[in-house]
């Protein structure tokens, strides 16, 4: 069974997925990671954002995985090296949509999101996992958020993980990834039309939990 979490940044998909996932035994495949992961590399490579066909070649000689860990907890692997928390980094975060928007890049992240798919019952998050990577999931949620709210769920997360981000930068930065990520030419962040569309703005984690379990049932 594969279950598809869409919808823009902030707005609780990996926290609702991860709880999901370990209250049905479920695998967790965070997607957002996979562009994380080679984002990290291209900018370690010292590689201009810019520089398409380079980006390009460079996914081609990659290996991204991702391993659920007994206690929840995702660890990802890039090139066999443990890059979990570095992917979380402001550096990643600021181009990854940049990196994300190219075709080609997508082409490959797709393999192997079905290919993750096919390991087990999956929940997957991300922009277009309900429209492009598994349309024919067998439940699709979007959920969604107000900026302004998916802005300070997101400072408290960096904030708990040590970076010290203002506010005010969180906010502009999830709206110029939105920005990208849903007037991109390739698979934008679009709610499917047979997915289930949640407001979180107003509801707590464990609210959300209950009423995609409802609809699980
Ligand atoms: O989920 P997360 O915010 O970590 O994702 C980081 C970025 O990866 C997104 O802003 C988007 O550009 C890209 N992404 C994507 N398609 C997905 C998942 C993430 O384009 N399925």
């Amino acid at each position: 069974m594969i279950i598809a979490i869409d919808g823009p940044a902030g707005a609780g998909k990996s926290t609702i997925a991860k709880i999901i996932a370990q209250k049905l035994g479920f695998l967790y495949i965070d997607t957002g990671a996979m562009y994380r992961a080679l984002t990290l590399k291209v900018l370690d490579e010292g590689i201009d954002i810019e520089n398409t066909s380079a980006i390009i070649s460079l996914a081609h000689k990659t290996v991204i995985n991702l391993i659920n860990n007994p206690d929840g907890s995702l660890k990802v692997a890039l090139d066999s090296k443990e890059v979990s928390f570095k992917i979380r980094e402001p550096r990643i975060t600021k181009y990854v949509s940049d990196v994300a928007k190219i075709k080609e890049v997508r082409q490959i992240m797709l393999k192997l999101q079905r290919d993750f798919g096919k390991r087990g019952n999956s929940i997957l998050d991300g922009r277009d996992i309900g429209t492009v990577v598994f349309p024919d999931a067998d439940k699709k949620f979007y959920l969604d958020a107000h900026l302004g709210e998916r802005a300070n769920r997101r400072h408290k997360e960096l904030h708990g993980l040590g970076q010290k981000v203002t506010l005010c930068s969180v906010e502009a930065d999830l709206h110029n990834r939105d920005t990208i990520d849903s007037t991109r030419e390739v698979a934008p962040l679009k709610k499917a039309d047979d997915a289930i569309y949640i407001d979180t703005t107003n509801l707590t984690i464990e609210q959300v939990v209950q009423k995609v379990l409802s609809y699980l049932k």
